[in-house]
């Protein structure tokens, strides 16, 4: 059996006003996170830990933020085509695990619904995705909230 080990890492801006998806979910929040696509931190780390996993790149290759195909695009369509890119590749998803670095507010409340949403997208069981998440004790970018990041692994297999 070929067994392969990914690894994503994404960052988003924080703002006043702006719409706020993460794990595929539309979060209550006086703030949002501002990017090209609808800036969906956790779905973009998990599309990089895939991508990488299967040594195809990263998620700026395929999906080009200079691209207008791609403005206010749901991230969920990007991480589905990687999906397709993998499985084209002869490989399943074993598992992914996940950590969410986040201020404010608690998301503990959201967490079941994203690892719903995510299985859904990857077409995998809710058991083989983790979504765990942790403040930064008010230190840095993401404790001054300005800012959120977001860390994914994944195991593929064929
Ligand atoms: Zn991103």
């Amino acid at each position: 059996m070929n067994i392969r080990t990914g690894i994503g890492y994404d960052v988003h801006q924080l703002k006043e006003g702006e719409e706020f998806w993460l794990g595929g979910i539309k979060i209550d929040h006086t703030k949002g996170a501002v990017g090209h696509s609808d800036a969906d931190v956790l779905l973009h780390a998990i599309t990089d830990a895939l991508l990488g996993a299967a040594a195809l790149g990263d998620i700026g290759k395929h999906f080009p933020d200079t691209s207008d195909a791609y403005k206010g695009i749901d991230s969920k369509i990007l991480l589905k085509k990687v999906v397709e890119l993998i499985k084209e590749k002869g490989y399943s998803i074993g598992n992914i695990d996940s950590t969410i670095c986040l201020q404010q507010p608690k998301i503990a409340p959201y967490i079941d619904k994203m690892r719903q949403c995510i299985a859904n997208v990857l077409s995998i069981n809710v058991d083989q995705v983790s979504v765990k998440a942790t403040t930064t004790e008010k230190l840095g970018f993401v404790g001054r909230e300005e800012g959120i990041s977001a860390y994914a692994s994944c195991l593929i297999y064929k």
